[in-house]
């Protein structure tokens, strides 16, 4: 303000301040030395200072930047990060942020010219840094899973974050949500009830790293046992090399991971028929020991009976198998896949994209089968779980 009104008055009455100032003689005439008297006495504009800060958070050494410009000389009276003095100079100033909390800092530069005025400048502005790293969550109810039920595990980290992990060494395919990693894990119906060790490692857009190990139960869930009478010339191919060889093949197939999700919302039922066999049935083939469960839900499904896409996928397999039958399997993205046995005709063809409700064959009698019915699967990672609580709930 002192400045301002200094300047003021020059406009309002230059004569009589000049020749107050004995330059009156040499205006409007005046020399070079007197020009910058003059200007020298007029300015009244602060130095120009730009204070350059990185504007994403950052971590380790960063560099500061503070330019001046003024139509004088000039001076940095001070410059201050949160407090605490920095050399005072203009320039490039190497800030280690390692040494500093978490968080937002302030920077303050004071600088002012070689005016009459002594106009003044003060500048401000923020950066954050992020040395330290991350934190990382399971969420509670991600820490227990039933026998033949599908787990999601989520992660929470307090900064964005990629997450990566592993399941009892064998890798997990994590899928960013905001400050929420998830990734799903099936566990058939006959795996062991008890501690899996889940392993993770979270790394924010810094750099920082942070590992956690989770212990995640499985609990054992009962279900019930039935007995099936194959005739002789299916119930052979039920533990045959012809059945291995379909399984292995079968296993390669659910062993890949398409990265995009395609399902959304809960699952519909492929058939509108009552179930005949339940999920994970314990299985005594024609009076033998239960040796198996079922890997799917089987639906009372006369032969003829449309079947449907529950949800969008991409058809992975289409053809006739020797125990499944005319078989159709959908891909739904990052291992998730149904499966479609002992149907009459399928509709579809490999590498087609299916939506909700599209057919996708007919049911039927095909394969090892004592009759007509539509034999359900899901899998998440290879493992059949329960495709009925896909049908109730929205995974994840
Ligand atoms: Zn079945």
């Amino acid at each position: 303000m002192h400045a301002i009104s200094r300047r003021g008055c020059l406009l309002l009455a230059p004569p009589a301040l000049l020749g107050a100032l004995g330059l009156g003689a040499l205006w409007p005439h005046a020399s070079r030395g007197a020009e910058r008297t003059l200007a020298w006495y007029q300015d009244a504009a602060p130095p120009r200072v730009t204070l350059r800060l990185p504007e994403q958070p950052v971590r380790g050494i960063i560099t500061i930047g503070i330019d001046v410009a003024d139509e004088h000389d000039w001076v940095i009276e001070s410059v201050d990060l949160d407090g605490i003095a920095l050399l005072p100079a203009a320039g490039e100033h190497d800030v280690d942020t390692a040494a500093l909390p978490d968080g937002t800092h302030v920077v303050t530069v004071r600088a002012r010219d070689r005016s009459s005025a002594a106009n003044g400048a003060l500048v401000q502005g923020t950066f954050v840094s992020r040395n330290s790293g991350l934190r990382l969550e399971l969420e509670p109810q991600s820490n227990q899973v039933g026998q033949g039920q599908t787990l999601v595990v989520r992660i929470r980290t307090d900064v964005p974050a990629q997450v990566q992990g592993t399941l009892d060494g064998s890798p997990l395919w994590f899928v960013a949500d905001g400050l929420l990693n998830w990734s799903l894990a099936g566990f058939d119906a006959m795996t062991k009830p008890g501690q899996r060790r889940l392993a993770i490692l979270a790394t924010d857009d810094l750099g920082n790293r942070t590992e956690a190990t989770f212990d995640i139960v499985v609990t054992p869930v009962r279900y019930p046992n039935e007995e099936i009478w194959l005739p002789p010339s299916t119930s052979g191919l039920i533990g045959s090399n012809v059945n291995a060889q379909e399984i292995a093949r079968l296993d390669r197939l659910f062993a890949g991971v398409s990265p995009t999700k395609r399902w959304h919302g809960v699952f519909q039922v492929p058939v509108p028929n009552p179930i005949v066999s339940d999920f994970a049935t314990g299985r005594s083939y024609n009076g033998g020991p239960i040796t198996s469960r079922h890997w799917g839900t089987d639906f009372d499904s006369p032969i003829g009976t449309p079947v449907i896409a529950p949800a969008p996928g991409v058809v992975a397999l289409a053809e006739t198998l020797a125990v499944r039958g005319m078989a159709v399997i959908l891909d739904h993205g990052l291992g998730v896949f149904t499966c479609y046995y002992h149907l009459s005709r399928t509709d579809v063809r490999v590498g087609q994209e299916v939506q909700r409700g599209d057919r996708l064959g007919l049911s039927g009698a095909t394969g090892a089968v004592t009759g007509p019915h539509l034999h359900w699967e899901l899998r998440v990672r290879g493992e059949a779980v329960d495709p009925m609580a896909w049908t109730r709930q929205t995974v994840p």
